[in-house]
């Protein structure tokens, strides 16, 4: 029996009438860019999240690169996030001209420490930019704490969090914006690129939208520079599908991942901690093992995938280099990218195959 780390396919023969449907409708429709299915989107995804405003961009990338445009923040600022995520984080800072300052994670859920924060803030911080990593938020109360007193935007990477609550609160609504990806492998994930930005603030979504087209508000007349960052009705109209299904999805996953809890109870395997607190999507199940390698390959002479998330922290691309980080600066992220291994889960994986990966790591 061979397991995969997710399977897109099984999703999709679970609802392949209901997305066929879609899709035919948007093609016989004649509109295929930010039309009706984008416009529903987005006011489903505001309403998820309890905020005013959706606005649907072309990736999740794209979400957090507007984010930081539409906030003010460029050249020579300093936006504080973490080293152990993936690399569009970090990336979009660099792309304003900005400087990212990475603090250490917190060993046990994988998140920034919050802790190590405040001592990082400078006179030219103007930003934190916390990741949800793995589906579980990061401690939000404590970074929302240090934005008030040192008048700090916080954006919010809930990439891999679509669905999560922090003290029954929305991933993605606590900041100044909250952004999500639709990329395929996502807890809700089209079949092509596509994210969402979702803000309470007025001004700020006007921006937004004025910035995904061209600058433009009224179609050929540009205020400022902006991009090409639609969302085509296509996906929109896949994502809405999907949305419908995403809570029972999430709440699979977290079925399953309380199965390996309870059958890695016993083991040397550390499994995920999530605060009592949060309301983890599991993204991806994440364990740590100082036999990681070893247990990779056991895994996978058994046909079973597992993932590395993440081989190399950003503090040590070769893309940072200038910065000056040097190995040992963030010991904790260092020591995960060694360590953490990615198990197979998926709503439509069966308890089978949850205890034949087990069996398979008790064994090794
Ligand atoms: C997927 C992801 C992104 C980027 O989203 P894209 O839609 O692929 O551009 C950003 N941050 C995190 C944490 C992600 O997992």
């Amino acid at each position: 029996m061979s397991i995969p780390l997710l399977d897109l396919k099984a999703q999709y023969h679970t609802l392949s009438k209901e997305i066929l449907a879609a899709i035919t409708d948007v093609l016989a429709s004649g509109e295929y860019v930010m039309g009706g299915n984008v416009r529903a989107l987005e006011n489903s995804i505001a309403q998820m999240c309890e905020v005013k405003h959706g606005i649907g961009v072309a990736s999740g990338t794209d979400a957090l690169l507007l984010s930081l445009i539409a906030l003010g923040i460029g050249q020579g600022d300093e936006v504080i996030t973490t080293p152990y995520t993936f690399f569009s984080t970090a990336e979009v800072i660099s792309k304003v001209q900005g400087t990212p300052v990475f603090v250490d994670i917190d060993p046990r859920t994988f998140n920034l420490d919050v802790k190590l924060v405040e001592k990082k803030i400078t006179s030219r911080t103007k930003a934190i930019l916390p990741v949800h990593i793995f589906g579980q938020t990061a401690d939000l109360d404590e970074l929302l704490e240090l934005c008030a007193k040192y008048k700090l935007q916080m954006v919010e990477d809930a990439c891999q969090a679509i669905g999560a609550h922090y003290k029954g609160r929305p991933a993605g609504s606590l900041g100044s914006t909250g952004c999500f990806s639709f990329y395929p492998t996502k807890n809700l994930g089209g079949y092509g690129d596509g994210g969402m930005i979702v803000t309470n603030d007025d001004t700020l979504a006007d921006r937004l939208r004025v910035l995904r087209v061209h600058g433009s508000r009224q179609r050929y007349y540009h205020t400022v520079p902006g991009y090409n960052s639609r969302l085509d009705e296509i996906q929109a109209a896949v994502l809405r599908v999907k949305l419908k299904y995403l809570a029972q999805w999430n709440e699979a996953r977290r079925a399953r991942a309380a199965l390996y809890d309870q059958l890695l109870k016993e083991s040397a395997i550390e499994t995920p901690h999530v605060e009592a607190w949060n309301e983890s999507v599991y993204h991806l199940y994440v364990v740590r093992s100082k036999e990681r390698d070893r247990l990779k390959s056991r895994l996978a002479q058994a046909g079973i995938s597992s993932g590395v998330y993440y081989p190399l922290p950003l503090h040590l691309q070769e893309v940072y280099k200038a910065l000056g980080y040097q190995y040992g600066d963030l010991p904790e992220a260092e020591r995960t990218s060694c360590e953490a291994l990615a198990l197979p889960l998926y709503p439509e994986m069966t308890e089978t195959k949850v205890r034949q990966v087990v069996k398979v790591l008790l064994e090794s």
